[in-house]
């Protein structure tokens, strides 16, 4: 007998008949005896909607309202789950947020939990009883209802699996699980058996939707072993746990792309001391994250300077960095959005030389130009033309044997 988490989402709780299947899902692991808390995701679609209806209401809805309003996705999931358990006979009860005592800070929109009392939780299945709490939300210390940013139900279902000391935290998605790159396209794309925290949590910042970034470092810090697997098929998925040694053999785990950014220049600023502050102070100050910078030295005391921010962020950073370049003397800034980055992602790289290579042999083979390349000490991602996107994604998989276990 374990404690087990189960997180279904949106498509997997899409309908009625949907939730009855999970519900028998839910039910086998309740029979098998296993005590058992649902987290659920709104009916996929829903959360949308809701937005969209908020801004026909208010051209600013406020943060409080929208939370307000965002959390109902939750609620109408999890009070029909409940229903349809026990009209199959099952003792089952919802929890709202608050009700499962969920704290979280102040942060409308994006919450943050502070702390689970899952006193009410534990309770409920010492009575036996089928728990299904929803995800996505929780209550500030003012008793305000918040929500975790979008795709917060993964870091609830963590969260609380966390606070329960559950032996598995299974997150039921549409997907069977993790993958060595987007199989739509790759289609030698293989699912990975197992992936370490540090290597999601780089696939997940990196394009790869398939887990709340968020969740997977709640995950890390509490050691909860995520397994990732669909809903609609009994299959094993991937298991997102802690880093071992037999992972490292392996030099790359996965490849992923990430359409979602523009890359600025500016030409020639000063090559001093402070010049790099008065571009990125700005920037920082409205909230725009910067992700890859590459400074060139040129000749005469003067460097290029280039970066990337998300395509959200494009407008607004080209009017800051076209001020900065003015009071720094007219510097011309260049702007491109028609880029993409490639990333190859592993902790094997560790312990393996010769990974950066392999990896822009690959794409000069191809005539693949790089315009920029960062690392991390499990990472390498390399900015090309958006045209060859696709194409440099499936040189990687195979210039590193990826759809070979
Ligand atoms: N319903 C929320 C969303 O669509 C939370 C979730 O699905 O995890 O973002
Ligand atoms: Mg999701």
């Amino acid at each position: 007998m374990a404690l087990i988490v189960q997180k279904y989402g949106g498509t997997s709780v899409g309908d009625l008949e949907r939730i009855h299947n999970v519900a028998k899902r839910v039910a086998k692991s309740y029979d098998e005896g296993n005590d058992v808390v649902v987290v659920l995701s709104a009916m996929s679609g829903v959360t949308d909607r809701l937005i969209e209806m908020a801004h026909q209401a208010s051209s600013k809805p406020c943060k409080r309202e929208m939370d307000v309003l965002l959390s109902t996705g939750e609620q109408t999931t999890v009070s029909l789950m409940s229903m349809t358990l026990q009209a199959m006979g099952y003792k089952a009860e919802s929890l709202l947020g608050f009700q499962a005592e969920i704290q979280t800070d102040n942060g409308a929109g994006k919450a943050r939990i502070m702390r689970i009392g899952a006193n009410r939780i534990k309770r409920l299945l010492d009575e036996k009883k089928i728990v299904v709490v929803a995800g996505f939300q929780g209550m500030d210390c003012d008793g305000n209802i918040t929500t975790l940013g979008r795709g917060g139900s993964d870091t609830s279902a963590v969260a609380i699996a966390a606070a329960v000391n559950a032996d598995a935290c299974e997150i039921y998605t549409d997907v069977d699980g993790i993958y060595t790159t987007d199989p739509r396209i790759c289609d030698k794309a293989r699912k990975l058996e197992r992936i370490s925290y540090d290597e999601m949590l780089e696939m997940a910042s990196l394009g790869a939707k398939v887990l709340q970034i968020r969740s997977v470092g709640f995950a890390k810090k509490y050691n909860v072993p995520i397994h990732v697997r669909s809903s609609f098929n009994e299959e094993e998925g991937t298991m997102v746990v802690n880093e071992d040694s037999g992972m490292e053999q392996l030099v790359v785990s996965g490849v992923t792309l990430d359409k979602n950014e523009a890359r600025i220049t500016v030409k020639k600023v000063p090559d001093q001391p402070g010049v790099s502050a008065k571009i990125f102070s700005p920037l920082a100050a409205s909230g725009i994250q910067v992700d890859m910078i590459i400074q060139n030295t040129r000749s005469g005391g003067e460097t290029d300077l280039t970066f990337t921010v998300t395509k959200t962020d494009y407008q607004e950073a080209i009017e800051i960095t076209r001020r900065v370049a003015e009071e720094l003397g007219g510097k011309e800034v260049l702007v491109a959005d028609d880029i993409a980055k490639v990333s190859v992602i592993g902790v094997g790289m560790k312990n393996h030389s010769g990974v950066a290579s392999r990896m822009f042999q690959a794409l000069a083979d191809e005539n693949i130009n790089i315009r920029l390349i960062t690392t991390s000490e499990i990472r390498i991602s390399c900015v090309i033309d958006e045209r060859y996107a696709e194409l440099a994604v499936r040189i990687l998989h195979d210039a590193f044997s990826l759809d070979e276990l």
